[in-house]
């Protein structure tokens, strides 16, 4: 089940780097660079969410 953000982003063709444990991609919405975007499959009380600081 952790691993169903990463799915998804297989599917929307979303490059992604691993950065502990949350990957980073360039931002689906505002198109910022990967650093301001990311992925979040598990984390304490987080799973499978996004976050964008640009946007
Ligand atoms: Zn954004």
């Amino acid at each position: 089940m952790a691993e169903k953000i990463k799915n998804i982003a297989y599917k929307f063709g979303i490059s992604y780097m691993q950065e502990g444990k949350r990957f980073t991609s360039v931002c689906l919405f505002c198109a910022s660079e990967a650093g301001n975007f990311y992925l979040t499959p598990e984390h304490k009380k987080y799973k499978n969410v996004y976050n964008c600081i640009k946007c």
